[in-house]
């Protein structure tokens, strides 16, 4: 039961991905956290090596969008900057805003890739429709109370759990 929470990809870092391995299982459309994932939180830009990244996923030919729990502002301002369609106030795990990005990317639950930086919200909420879950270690940016102190404790519990399950 706790698979649901597992992610079927764990990476260190976004440019660490094997993007030619996303392609040849089919891989269409790719969804991105924002806070942590591609930016720090409570930074106002993403980094150079990011926006790259960004562009070679494109380049790649993968359908992007952004869904993010935070507010619409913050969520709009960046996005508009980075061309890319985004899902806003989203209530990850809930799975309305996954089917509204899948929407907008225009893939199958199977085509779609998340990746994100929480289990909580970003592999939970993705592992429910059956995407393809990809769980990255966080940006250093800092986190919001309700995170730390809930969803990062729990996150912890979790992955010694399955390190000694040897998962
Ligand atoms: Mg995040």
């Amino acid at each position: 039961m706790l698979e649901i929470f597992y992610p079927r990809l764990f990476i260190s870092s976004l440019p660490e991905l094997d993007l030619k391995h996303l392609l040849k299982l089919g891989l269409k459309g790719i969804l991105l956290d924002l806070d942590n994932t591609i930016i720090m939180r409570g930074t106002e830009s993403c980094s150079p090596e990011i926006i790259d990244w960004l562009n070679e996923l494109q380049g790649c030919g993968f359908k992007l969008c952004i869904i993010s729990n935070n507010k619409s502002a913050r969520v709009k301002m960046l996005a508009g900057e980075l061309k890319v369609p985004a899902v806003y106030y989203a209530f990850k795990p809930f799975k309305r805003a996954f089917y509204q990005a899948l929407g907008l990317v225009k893939t199958a639950p199977e085509e779609t890739a998340i990746i994100g930086d929480q289990i909580f919200t970003d592999i939970l909420g993705g592992n429910r429709l059956g995407l393809f879950t990809i769980l990255v270690v966080p940006l250093n940016g800092k986190e919001h109370w309700l995170t730390r102190l809930i969803n990062r404790r729990a996150e912890k519990a979790l992955m010694a759990y399955w390190r000694k399950k040897q998962f």
